[in-house]
C-alpha cells in the first residue's frame, strides 16, 4: 500500500475501535520501516529468529506481537520484549512464559489462540481444553500461586482457509460468543477486552462480527513470496 491509501485504510480501521497488527513475516527492515514512517507501531511476526533479528534493529517503541506457534524452548529470546503472546495454546507454554517474565521484571500480555478453523492443520485450543486452562489460571492467580507475570486479554482464532463466506462467518461468531461467554463468568478483575481475528483475505467479516484486532500482512505489503 501507498502511504495515503494505508492512513486510510488504518483510520477506518481505528474510528471503529480496531487496532491494525501490520503482519510483517518475511518482509525486509526498509519496508517495515517504511510503515513504521507511517506512524505504524504495531507489527506482528511468526518466527521467533526473524522477530528477534528485527526487534535489534527496529525502532524501540514498535510493539511486537508474536502470532505464530511458539515453542516452548524458544519463549526466552521474545520474553524481554515481546507487547503481545496472540498465540498460547497449553499451560505449559503460559507457565513458560510467566516464568520468563518474571526473570525479565516484566509482565507479558497473552491472547489464548482457539482452534475454530476446519482445517486440523491449524494450531489452537478446543472449547474444553480452554475451559480447564482458564479456569486454572484464574485459580491459581487468585490464590496468589502462579501466573502473576502474564495477564490473558482475550482470544485470537483463524478461519478456515476457504471461500465460502458463510463458513468464515460462522467461524467467527463462534469465537465472539466464547469471549462474551468468558466475559459473562469472569470477574471483572479478569475480564477479556480484545478479539483477535481476520487477515487480509477475511477481515472485513471478521469485523462484522466483532473483531477488534485484525491481523493484516499481504495488503499491506504485498503478497509473501513462499519459502
Ligand atoms: C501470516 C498471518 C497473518 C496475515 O496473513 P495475510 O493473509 O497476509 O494478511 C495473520 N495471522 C496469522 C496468524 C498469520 O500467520
Amino acid at each position: 500500500m501507498e502511504k495515503k491509501e494505508f492512513l486510510e485504510f488504518k483510520n477506518d480501521l481505528e474510528k471503529k475501535g480496531i487496532t491494525l497488527v501490520a503482519v510483517s513475516k518475511t518482509k525486509s527492515i526498509e519496508e517495515i520501516y517504511r510503515f513504521y514512517g507511517y506512524g505504524q507501531r504495531d507489527f506482528g511476526e511468526n518466527y521467533v529468529q526473524e522477530l528477534v533479528e528485527k526487534q535489534a534493529q527496529l525502532p524501540k517503541d514498535i510493539r511486537w506481537h508474536f502470532i505464530g506457534h511458539l515453542q516452548t524452548n524458544k519463549v526466552k529470546l521474545i520474553a524481554p520484549f515481546v507487547s503481545l503472546i496472540q498465540s498460547v495454546d497449553s499451560d505449559k507454554l503460559l507457565n513458560e512464559i510467566n516464568k520468563q517474565a518474571k526473570r525479565n521484571e516484566r509482565t507479558i500480555d497473552c491472547l489464548l489462540e482457539m482452534h475454530i478453523a476446519k482445517e486440523d492443520t491449524k494450531f489452537g485450543l478446543v472449547e474444553a481444553e480452554a475451559n480447564t486452562l482458564i479456569n486454572q489460571y484464574i485459580k491459581e492467580r487468585k490464590e496468589g500461586k502462579n501466573y502473576k507475570n502474564v495477564v490473558i486479554k482475550g482470544l485470537m482464532g483463524m478461519a478456515s482457509f476457504t471461500e465460502d463466506q458463510k463458513i468464515q462467518r460462522k467461524e467467527f461468531r463462534y469465537l465472539k460468543s466464547s469471549l462474551d461467554k468468558y466475559n459473562q463468568l469472569l470477574i471483572s478483575d479478569f475480564q477479556f477486552s480484545i478479539l483477535s481475528m481476520g487477515m487480509s483475505a477475511d477481515y472485513k467479516i471478521a469485523v462484522e462480527e466483532g473483531s477488534n484486532l485484525v491481523r493484516i500482512g499481504s495488503l499491506i505489503f504485498g503478497e509473501r513470496k513462499t519459502p
